[in-house]
């Protein structure tokens, strides 16, 4: 079936890039994550230069900061190295990359060995994927890590009508399969999970198949779920929402759907809070929701709600 939405549809309306350099990394943090096993511990998120992914999805805005042309060889560790200069020590590490990490255009795999050794300091290793791009190279660069090796995959949504619309190019199918297949490889499973995707706007069925999408990944052998809610930005998301077709979540919602998937008991499960003042419409309890959502995501247990008249 024909979902009207096409990489061209979705490039048509994209604003410029931002000027990257290959050899610089767009962001590095150091946080804190809870791990499977319960422990908190300190977490190196480097956001790394490369090739633009070949995939447009309806929702993503992670082109913004990509290269054109594929990744000059030997880029990425100077951008390791690089964001290592400015970082403290961490126990983990994520390599996040606005794409796959197993795109061989987005980080070459003559890199594998340069990467894994600028890895060997850290037990834990995450890295991004879509999961079509499953492979023998999935395997061959999880034997030179030191540490376990964790890959997250975009399930986004399992509604049926939605998730064709998001130009993806996955079905549920495909995700299983990747997922289960990367289990069965000892590697860990993390699903990145979109709260109001475009082309479902009603408040309820949202939370629902949120929530449905949760379990989806937890069936399929996931470890975490990395609930995201949808924001625009993009150009299309713009157009989608005013023609009805995107409707924000808000703050409320985002609580009650990460409440829930943290109820399910089925594994651990993080609120994305990037941007969150996107979705808050009063100022006077923005801050103590946040900092709850916050301590939830490390202490995974759903903690009292924040009363304001706002609500
Ligand atoms: S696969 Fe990921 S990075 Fe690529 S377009 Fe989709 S959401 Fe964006
Ligand atoms: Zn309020």
């Amino acid at each position: 079936m024909d979902s009207g939405i096409s990489n061209e549809v979705v490039e048509e309306l994209r604003g410029a890039k931002a000027g990257v350099d290959p050899l610089r990394p767009n962001l590095w943090l150091h946080e804190q994550e809870v791990q499977a096993g319960g422990e908190v511990k300190s977490v190196n998120t480097i956001f790394l230069t490369n090739r633009e992914c070949p995939f447009k999805c309806t929702m993503c805005d992670l082109w913004r900061h990509t290269l054109d042309e594929p990744t000059p060889k030997g880029a990425i560790p100077v951008q390791i190295e690089f964001a290592h200069n400015r970082l403290p020590e961490a126990e983990v590490v994520k390599l996040y990359n606005s794409g796959n990490f197993f795109d061989g255009k987005a980080i070459p795999r003559s890199d594998y060995h340069a990467i894994a050794g600028l890895l060997s300091e850290y037990e834990h290793v995450i890295v991004e994927n879509h999961p079509k791009l499953i492979g023998s190279f999935i395997p061959e660069f999880r034997d030179m890590l030191r540490g376990s090796f964790e890959i997250a995959m975009g399930l986004e949504s399992i509604h049926t009508v939605v998730m064709p619309k998001l130009n993806k190019q996955i079905t549920r199918e495909n995700y299983r399969k990747a997922s289960e297949y990367l289990v069965s490889e000892g590697i860990d499973v993390r699903a990145f999970i979109l709260l109001n995707p475009p082309f479902l706007t009603d408040t309820i069925e949202n939370i629902e198949w949120c929530l449905k999408t949760v379990e989806f990944a937890f069936d399929c052998g996931a470890s975490a779920c990395s609930i995201i809610p949808t924001r625009d930005g993009n150009g299309i998301m713009e157009k989608l929402r005013e023609q009805g077709e995107y409707v924000p979540p808000t703050l409320g919602s985002f609580e009650e759907v990460f409440n829930r998937a943290l109820k399910l008991n089925r594994g651990r499960v993080f609120a994305d809070l990037w941007d969150l003042e996107k979705f808050s419409d009063c100022s006077e309890c923005f801050e103590a929701r946040r900092q709850r959502m916050e301590e939830m995501n490390l202490g995974q247990v759903v903690l009292q709600r924040v009363h304001c008249e706002c609500q």
